[in-house]
């Protein structure tokens, strides 16, 4: 049988552009491998604001609309719950946060986001004397359950399979492309950090940010809300919290990473920040497909047309993929032009060179 589109790669690029093409009515085969998935491991929180320095993320607001857009729809395909909104407080250590907090929401662009009014939480197992900003219209996104029910979807209609990509099968025609034995029209590749070992897109710069949570127990610390201090703190439910993730870059694991520095690190910040009994069930880690642009990476080869990359979704892959999956999506099937800051062609050079 031959595809329309054959997906690599079933993360959030891969499923998103999978559900953006299934409702143009597009015959797509998902072929997912055995690599590690940041998407399995992300947290899934979304929201528009870099609590580090009180400012906007790169079409924050923008993105979080057309993310909304998305998730409602993948709902009513999915027939079952995408998202849960989910407060998150962003705690201040000193007066002069508080104050940069207040200054943030004098802007027009960060007000929407910003409440203007000190909160505190239910938890007395963190100590926050300068208290906390809530940052609105916040929420996670249920990844493993997305991919579940989305894969049994494809899996019934024979659209999935699980197989590694060898990049030495793929055969590129003018009018077909041939992988692993299977034929479309195009392949697009989305295939998370892994992408460096594909000879087609390697030339691309994408670095691996490689991150780190505790999963972990506590009957004591009572909160319903996320709390951002150093690192995130979310409630999952049924006294159960994430707390993370670590951001180490790709100079640092170069040399190989080392879960015993992440587990020291994650350990002293949340002790920092709550003082209560907790009991560790997991360590969790993944590694993020970083672009030092903080742009995603999309389009066609500069040579072969009918193949396509959807990558470099960084940190907020939940928030970047919806928006950049519908203007891939647009650009192959009715010639939309790509937004000029995600689309691969500004790399160019970097082809030619190698
Ligand atoms: C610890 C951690 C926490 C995070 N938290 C958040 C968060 O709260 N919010 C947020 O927005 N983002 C978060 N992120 C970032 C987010 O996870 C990424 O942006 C996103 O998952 C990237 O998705 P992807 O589809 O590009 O890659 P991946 O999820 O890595 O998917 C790539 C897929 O391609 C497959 N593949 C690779 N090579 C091949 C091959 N040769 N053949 C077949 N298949 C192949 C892999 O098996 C995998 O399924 C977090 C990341 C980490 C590591």
């Amino acid at each position: 049988m031959k595809y329309d589109y054959i997906v690599v790669g079933f993360g959030i690029a891969g499923m998103a552009i999978t559900f953006q093409l299934k409702r143009e009515g597009k015959k797509v085969l998902v072929i997912d491998g055995t690599q590690a998935k940041a998407s399995h491991v992300a947290a899934g929180m979304y929201n528009p604001v870099i609590l580090k320095r009180f400012s906007l993320a790169w079409r924050g607001g923008e993105l979080l609309k057309s993310a909304k857009i998305f998730y409602n729809d993948l709902a009513v395909f999915l027939q079952q719950q995408t998202t849960l909104d989910v407060p998150v407080y962003r705690k201040f250590h000193d007066v002069e946060e508080q104050n940069n907090w207040f200054s943030a929401i004098d802007k027009p662009a960060l007000s929407p986001y910003l409440s203007p009014y000190l909160k505190t939480t239910t938890s007395s197992a963190i100590k926050a004397p300068f208290k906390y900003g809530e940052v609105m219209q916040t929420g996670r996104v249920l990844v493993k359950e997305i991919f579940e029910k989305f894969k049994q979807i494809l899996s019934e209609d024979n659209a999935f399979v699980c197989e590694d990509i060898d990049y030495n099968t793929v055969e590129v025609g003018l009018e077909e492309v041939e992988i692993n034995g299977h034929k479309a029209s195009k392949v697009i590749f989305c295939e998370g950090h892994n992408m460096s070992k594909n000879p087609f897109f390697n030339y691309l710069p994408l670095g691996t940010n490689r991150g780190a949570y505790y999963v972990f127990k506590s009957s004591s610390l009572k909160l319903e809300v996320a709390v951002k201090s150093h690192y995130f703190l979310l409630p999952l439910g049924n006294d159960i919290y994430k707390f993370g993730a670590t951001y180490q870059n790709h100079i640092q694991i170069r040399d190989g990473a080392d879960p015993n520095y992440e587990k020291a690190i994650l350990k002293t910040q949340l002790e920092q920040l709550i003082d209560c009994d907790y009991e560790i069930i997991d360590f969790v880690t993944g590694v993020r497909p970083t672009v030092k642009d903080r742009r995603p990476l999309v389009g066609e080869h500069p040579e072969y047309k009918n193949l396509i990359v959807f990558n470099g979704l960084g940190t907020r892959g939940v928030t970047q993929a919806p928006d950049a999956s519908r203007r891939l999506s647009n650009y192959l099937e009715h010639g939309d032009s790509l937004h000029e800051e995600i689309d691969i062609n500004r790399f160019a050079d970097m082809f030619y060179q190698t």
